[in-house]
């Protein structure tokens, strides 16, 4: 079965689309796929032997070989150009899913769509895809085994579009009379901002009581540099507290 998270990505992929799963481990998110008949073939790659030789018998096990390849490499670099429709990376940070985008680029001119599940820094996740004419179409928060994701999703922007558009749901939020900066938004999320959900809350209650203990413990220093410290993170909890 499915951890609710992988079943939260699984139901963003496109139906019909041709998938890589990038850093598949155990290749769980192809194999519920391309069972469900949601799509017809994917790629799950792996950088790591271990998870790369559990997700050949996954495959195998399902009798899914053929339907799905497990590839060895790293990031985007096991794909080919056009083969792919939508590509998903989970389950690890931020800037390590921004630098296997990154360094991919050419492969992604097929693709129409990314789901990406950042287990931490998000903000440089929505940071890459607002550089790399990528819309930010979705976001997603959700709550498991006392761990909180975000699940974000991008589709490839129009060409016309690309000259620096705001982040969607600026407008909105600046209707609210809210005025959040693009900071603010890369981090906390443009869309959860708009209807924030309960997890939404208690990451961001959570990541305050973090910042105060940080706080605390700098209290106890006096040198110079944890002045500095002290001020940054008062800009840092006033800008999540003037949205929360
Ligand atoms: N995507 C699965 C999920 O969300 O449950 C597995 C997440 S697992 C924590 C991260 C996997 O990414 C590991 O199996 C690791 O070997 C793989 N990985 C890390 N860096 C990678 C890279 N540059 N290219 C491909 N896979 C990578």
């Amino acid at each position: 079965k499915l951890s609710k998270r992988l079943l939260t990505i699984a139901n963003i992929v496109p139906e019909g689309a041709r998938l890589a799963d990038i850093g598949s481990d155990h290749a769980l998110l192809p194999t519920y796929l391309v069972q469900q008949g949601r799509v017809p073939f994917a790629v799950a790659g792996e950088v790591n032997k271990g998870p790369k030789e559990a997700a050949e018998r996954q495959v195998r096990d399902a009798g899914l070989t053929g339907r799905i390849e497990v590839r060895l490499g790293n990031g985007l670099a096991v794909l080919q150009p056009g083969e792919i429709d939508a590509v998903s990376i989970a389950g690890m940070g931020g800037a390590l899913i921004a630098s296997i985008l990154d360094a991919g680029q050419e492969k992604l001119q097929s693709v129409q769509t990314l789901i990406l599940q950042p287990n931490v820094g998000e903000d440089l996740v929505r940071r890459w895809l607002r550089q790399h004419g990528w819309h930010l179409a979705a976001e997603t928060i959700l709550e498991e085994d006392g761990k909180i994701y975000e699940v974000l999703t991008a589709v490839r922007m129009e060409a016309e579009h690309r000259s620096d558009v705001p982040l969607y749901a600026e407008r909105t939020v600046e209707e609210t009379t809210l005025r959040l900066t693009e900071e603010t938004l890369l981090r906390m999320g443009p869309y959860l901002i708009r209807e924030p959900k309960d997890a939404w809350f208690r990451k961001w209650e959570y990541e305050l009581d973090k910042l105060d203990m940080i706080r605390k413990q700098l209290e106890r220093s006096t040198s110079e540099s944890a002045d500095d410290k002290r001020a940054e993170l008062e800009v840092e909890k006033n800008r999540i507290r003037e949205v929360l």
